[in-house]
């Protein structure tokens, strides 16, 4: 069935696989890509993409309401998978109202324009969820809305929220907005909650692309507190499979979690990453692990954060294709791979991308 899809988010790091697998993998589809680039946002993720003809880029920010009205409007799409946000926490703690802005209100804004579309036309008499056939709303979440764990048990999907930091606040509430347009309005959504992702085109302020960028340029591994902080970890690409399994056959009004299976001591994580860095690099064992420093603990630091992903497993089929350490292993290769990336990414030269692509 031929449909228009509005990704957002797709130049950043989940949404570039995303929206390479659907561009691939569904040509019938029309697939708009709707970002802002900010600074996490990068073309350059998906250049190989950008000749595809279901494939459009749009620049635009979610959190400006006309715009985005004004655009549904024109695209009618017929399905948002949406990824767009401010992610990185701890860039909330220091600006906690961007993360409100984009988070919260740009949700909104996307919640507001496409139930507009979906239900313009219909009649008192009618009933909204009629006119929502075929249509789909699709909310990328992350598990840190359930808040923090003690050493054992998981998040599932009934577990209450209890977000610690502004960004997991600002995640939380968008979550509850999309889940109150489905019971207020009939809006026909689906959500998923994810735990840390890791993999190519990771921007390096995230844990595992800042240390692999240090380890190579003989920088500091800062380690936050003891580093006993414990964090389930899952390959993009695996993730990516995920969300193109829960936008086409995820229940409607319902909530999946996704996860590895797979956790880790933030401290045991960053020495088996020096041990592969070293592996691959040429080093003597153990010099790259001289490079860890135990830094100031950040403000509201949860201390485990562990999922349960067997819903998505018995319905869905879903469960992660590769094991930590054939994922580290591609990530490592791929940033070794991908020098020009990561110097780009790390000088703010991808930017000047944009301009170069699009503008004539
Ligand atoms: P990212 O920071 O790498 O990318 C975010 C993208 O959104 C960028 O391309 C950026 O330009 C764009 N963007 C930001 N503000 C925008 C705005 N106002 N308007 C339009 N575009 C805007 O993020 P990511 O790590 O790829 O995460 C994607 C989504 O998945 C987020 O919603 C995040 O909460 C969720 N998530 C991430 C993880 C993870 O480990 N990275 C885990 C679970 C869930």
């Amino acid at each position: 069935m031929s449909k228009k899809i509005v990704i957002t988010g797709g130049a950043g790091f989940i949404g570039s696989h995303v929206i390479r697998r659907f561009v691939t993998r569904y040509s019938e589809y029309q697939i708009y890509n709707l970002d802002a680039l900010t600074y996490a946002g990068n073309l350059e993720n998906i250049a190989d993409i950008e000749s595809y003809p279901n494939y459009t880029f749009v620049k635009g920010d979610i959190t400006d309401a006309d715009f985005i009205n004004d655009l549904f409007l024109k695209e009618q799409f017929d399905g948002v998978i949406h990824l767009a946000a401010e992610s990185h926490v701890d860039r909330s703690i220091t600006d906690p109202l961007a993360f409100v802005k984009t988070n919260v209100i740009g949700t909104m804004n996307l919640l507001n324009a496409a139930k507009a579309i979906w239900t313009r036309g219909r009649t008192e008499q009618s009933g909204a969820k009629d006119n929502f056939e075929g249509k789909r709303f699709y909310h990328v979440s992350t598990d840190e809305v359930y808040g923090a764990l003690g050493a054992t048990g998981l998040f599932t999907e009934t577990t209450p929220y209890s977000p610690n930091s502004p960004y997991s606040a600002s995640k939380a509430s968008s979550d509850h907005f999309v889940r109150a347009y489905g019971e207020t309005y009939g809006l026909p959504y689906v959500i998923s909650n994810c735990s840390n992702n890791y993999g190519p085109n990771h921007f390096p302020e995230k844990l595992i692309p800042l240390f692999i960028n240090n380890i190579i340029t003989k920088k500091p591994l800062p380690v936050y507190g003891d580093g006993k902080y414990t964090r389930d970890w899952l390959y993009v690409l695996d993730h990516a499979v995920a969300i193109d399994l829960v936008f086409h056959e995820g229940k409607n009004h319902d909530t999946y979690n996704i996860g590895g299976f797979n956790e880790w001591q933030n401290i045991d994580l960053v020495k088996l990453l020096c041990q592969k860095m070293d592996e691959k690099l040429g080093r003597e064992p153990g010099e790259s692990e001289q490079l860890i420093t135990y830094v100031k603990d950040r403000p509201g630091h949860d201390l485990r954060y562990a999922i349960d992903a067997s819903k998505i497993n018995k319905e869905l089929g879903w469960k992660p294709s590769v094991t930590f350490e054939e994922g580290l292993s591609e990530t490592i290769d791929w940033y070794l791979n991908n020098e020009a990336w990561l110097q780009h990414v790390t000088s703010g030269a991808y930017q000047e991308y944009y301009e170069k692509q699009y503008k004539d």
